[in-house]
């Protein structure tokens, strides 16, 4: 391994930029070469490379964002454009990459990887902490604290107008965010994609809630709940049920995505960008680096990207004792 190629692909995620410093700084560390590669697979396609060394990488470890920019590239889901992609990079001389990203990043750094043999290894980037093999993905712990400042804030307002408010979050397909960040911010109710609470129970729990005199309430919403309406039909259903409830809506949106990273964020950061280069520096490929209990680890790509990350059940008991 002489030169390590280095980008950020799919959606973006807080501590990104402070995986692209670890990687880079850890490359000077051992004398290798490290490019980053702009757009994710579209710049590989384009050749859009920029050689990064230690002082390159200057204050962004606080920054939210990748400064590699990246993208979703149709053209390397072809084999014409992924052979473009290798005779980009074999021009400039790169011979392994580290893909930061989810887990369709991870497929594209497979499939290269089975057609040119070039070494990768994926760094878990995405604040939905979708990805099997890692308790936590960059940006997760980040989205987690900004949402619960958000809830924090709508709870004011919510509480001086004896409101009930729907807060939906973000997870298409997991409801790590609003399991965690519904328990942190004292929510009602949490739905989510993994288990439907059902549409009477929801009106159930929220008389109860009424009677023990509550005066306003929260309710947590992952975008891929299953309770079989948007949030916007779900406050209409409510209010038409429950005439004594005033809903609002609030749907969060993107500034879940943004921000500076966390602590937790930067430090994983730093020690997955180690451990990529330094297991590439070992002759191995096809792995996902992450973190289990307190320790960095190693995931097969292929078992990160098939497998599923599970919420933990134990949260869902918590939050309804914590909600009585
Ligand atoms: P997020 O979790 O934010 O969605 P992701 O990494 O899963 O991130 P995707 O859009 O699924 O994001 O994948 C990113 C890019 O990876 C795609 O735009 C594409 O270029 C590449 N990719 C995904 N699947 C494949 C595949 N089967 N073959 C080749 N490339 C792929």
């Amino acid at each position: 391994i002489k030169k390590i190629g280095v980008l950020t692909s799919g959606g973006d995620a807080p501590g990104m930029n402070a995986a692209i410093r670890s990687v880079v700084r850890t490359c000077a560390y051992h004398n290798i070469g490290c490019v980053g590669i702009y757009r994710g697979y579209q710049g590989m396609i384009e050749g859009d490379f920029k050689e990064m060394g230690p002082r390159s990488v200057n204050n962004i470890v606080n920054k939210g964002g990748t400064i590699l920019k990246s993208a979703r590239s149709r053209e390397f889901m072809t084999p014409e454009g992924r052979k473009k992609a290798f005779d980009n990079i074999k021009k400039a001389e790169i011979d392994s990459l580290v893909v930061i990203g989810g887990d369709g990043s991870f497929t594209g750094a497979e499939v290269f990887n089975s057609e040119f043999d070039i070494p990768v290894i994926g760094i878990p980037g995405t604040i939905d902490n979708d990805i099997f093999g890692t308790s936590f993905t960059l940006g997760y712990d980040t989205a987690l604290n900004t949402v619960i400042d958000v809830i924090d804030k709508i709870r004011d307002t919510a509480s001086s107008h004896n409101r009930l408010f729907f807060v939906e979050v973000m997870g298409r397909d997991a409801g790590h965010i609003a399991l965690n960040a519904g328990i942190g911010a004292g929510a009602e109710e949490i739905l989510i994609p993994e288990s439907d609470l059902g549409l009477e129970r929801l009106l159930d729990s929220l008389k109860k809630s009424k009677l023990s005199g509550k005066s306003s309430s929260i309710v947590v919403i992952a975008e891929g709940d299953k309770i079989g309406k948007n949030v916007f039909e779900l406050k209409d259903y409510v209010e038409s049920n429950l005439p004594e409830y005033d809903v609002r809506v609030s749907v969060l949106g993107h500034m879940q995505r943004g921000g500076a990273p966390s602590c937790f964020d930067r430090v994983l950061a730093s020690r997955l960008g180690v451990r990529a280069v330094e297991t590439l520096l070992e002759g191995k490929s096809n792995f996902m680096v992450g973190i289990l209990g307190d320790k960095i680890t190693l995931t097969p790509l292929e078992q990160a990207i098939k497998g599923h990350s599970e919420i933990d059940r134990e949260l869902l008991r918590v939050s309804e004792i914590m909600s009585i």
